[in-house]
């Protein structure tokens, strides 16, 4: 049996913030707000695998109310949801994600994504995909004001 799960995140683009990503901090002149250290890749693969097991989304287990989480590395939120899908039975398939940023490009650094997060999801590299976009000067990505990250997950249901 398999299960899927979809997740997205924004994040306004801000000075003073570092830009962090799918774990891997990002050489930018500009880094994203948030709570936590604001990781939306990391936001999106953790709500996707919440999504696929219909246990709400990351704000309903770490609220950003909570002092906790503050400047929190988003892995944690990303090994709490992989642990959920290990209690309930199952394994992730691949990921499938679109982060969607007008500056820098991503390419540098897509394979330390790649590699961190399949290390955190457990599964190989090559179950791990990462795309970048722009966004053609449109909407608040294209106008450099904010990131965003499309993610799909598959779980499968593990042998008994
Ligand atoms: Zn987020």
């Amino acid at each position: 049996m398999h299960r899927i799960g979809l997740g997205t995140d924004i994040h306004r683009l801000v000075e003073g913030r570092r830009l962090v990503l799918g774990g891997v901090t990002i050489d930018s002149d500009l880094g994203a707000e948030g709570h936590s250290d604001a990781d939306a890749l990391t936001h999106a693969i953790t709500d996707a695998l919440l999504g696929a097991l219909a246990l709400g989304d990351i704000g309903s287990h770490f609220p950003n109310s909570d002092e906790r989480w503050r400047n929190a590395e988003s892995f944690v939120f990303l090994r709490f949801a992989v642990g959920l899908v290990k209690q309930h039975g199952y394994s992730v398939v691949n990921i499938d994600s679109t982060v969607h940023l007008e500056m820098p490009k991503l390419q540098p650094y897509i394979q330390s994504m790649k590699d961190g997060i399949a290390e955190a999801v457990e599964v190989e590299t090559n179950c791990v995909s990462i795309k970048a976009k722009t966004s053609e000067s449109v909407d608040a990505v294209g106008e450099g004001r904010a990131i965003r990250a499309d993610v799909v997950v598959l779980l499968m249901k593990n042998e008994i």
